[in-house]
């Protein structure tokens, strides 16, 4: 299996008055093909600018994206254009997403006759008649408009959109969080179908850890525009390494019967404006100390394939540090 997309101390810095947001910081990571990266953590964590900047809507400070091995920044004209075809987009919100005044058939059309995929009338209506019926849309809802469906149809609608154009690799942006838990289930069933069947890659945005468990391969959990665990969903989910991480897991609903002693994320947040080389969790963190306030945790691996930024992960985790280990070892 090879690596499809690989994000390198990639950057994305927005001018404010006050100085500089730091929306995405120093972010890497890599995504194999015909996997999915589950990308967790609270409104204003990075996560949609990153999906925005993977999909060339935003352009980076700095770092590097590659995509199938080459920098999307140096693709350039039509070379460019048959890369972004590769890379496709599905919306949290399919009703502001959606022009009103198109019907289903023209909606799903647009993508394909934007790049002239198909050589004739007959063909686009043909193709746009699979994507229907591959995104569970009945044929009858051709000539309806995005306000006569309820959000799950409207939903399919933008599955089939990203779809039109047999992309690789998908970036789904909060896909399932403006839909009923009933609709979320069908949804994310028909993402895992389109997966398996065209065998897509997908970055899964969301703010709910429950939702990315069950659809990712591999999750990375950011703070404050940086990464701060990146593990397996059984990893993260039996023995969360971070702080955050293990409060929002803790946030998660369960009954009361299953409620174990949870650490409930509290305290202010840092400023992404300008945050300074410390710790971002400092502010909220029950163990933080002097050395989190003045000096950045990097991302490290603690335990096979269990990556974290703490500089007391091993500590508040019970696990033999590195030099530790090597003592007991001899
Ligand atoms: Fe908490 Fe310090 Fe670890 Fe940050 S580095 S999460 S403040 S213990």
């Amino acid at each position: 299996m090879d690596t499809i997309l690989e994000v390198r101390n990639l950057k994305k810095y927005f001018k404010t008055p006050q100085g500089d947001l730091h929306a995405v910081d120093d972010v890497s990571f890599s995504i194999m093909r015909g996997k999915t990266l589950g990308v967790v953590g609270e409104s204003g964590c990075g996560k949609s600018t990153l999906g925005n900047l993977i999909i060339g809507l935003l352009t980076p400070t700095s770092g590097e994206i590659f995509f199938e091995g080459r920098e999307i920044s140096k693709v350039q004209g039509e070379e460019r254009r048959n890369l972004f075809k590769k890379i496709q987009m599905i919306f949290q919100d399919p009703f502001s997403s959606l022009n009103p005044r198109m019907y289903v058939e023209q909606l799903i059309a647009e993508p394909l006759k934007n790049f002239r995929v198909c050589k004739n009338k007959k063909e686009l209506e043909q193709r746009v008649t699979e994507l229907m019926e591959f995104a569970g849309i009945p044929q009858r809802l051709r000539y309806s408009y995005p306000h006569e469906l309820d959000g799950g149809r409207r939903q399919r609608i933008g599955i089939a959109r990203a779809l039109a154009l047999d992309p690789t690799f998908v970036v789904c942006d909060e896909p399932v969080s403006a839909l009923d838990v009933s609709i979320q289930a069908q949804i994310l069933n028909l993402m895992m179908d389109a997966q398996e069947e065209k065998g897509l890659t997908f970055m899964f945005i969301s703010h709910d850890l429950s939702v990315v468990k069950h659809i990712s391969s591999d999750i990375v959990v950011m703070y404050l525009g940086q990464i701060v665990e990146r593990a397996s969903p059984k990893k993260l989910f039996k023995d969360p390494l971070h702080p955050y991480t293990k409060g929002l897991l803790a946030a998660i609903p369960v009954p009361s019967a299953e409620r174990k002693k949870r650490s409930i994320l509290r305290g202010e947040l840092t400023s992404p404006i300008n945050p300074g080389k410390k710790c971002r969790f400092a502010n909220r963190c029950i163990y933080a100390e002097e050395r989190c306030r003045c000096e950045e945790p990097v991302l490290r691996e603690i335990m096979p394939e269990h990556y974290v930024s703490c500089h007391r992960a091993e500590e508040i985790n019970s696990i033999p540090s590195q030099a530790e280990a090597t003592e007991s070892n001899r």
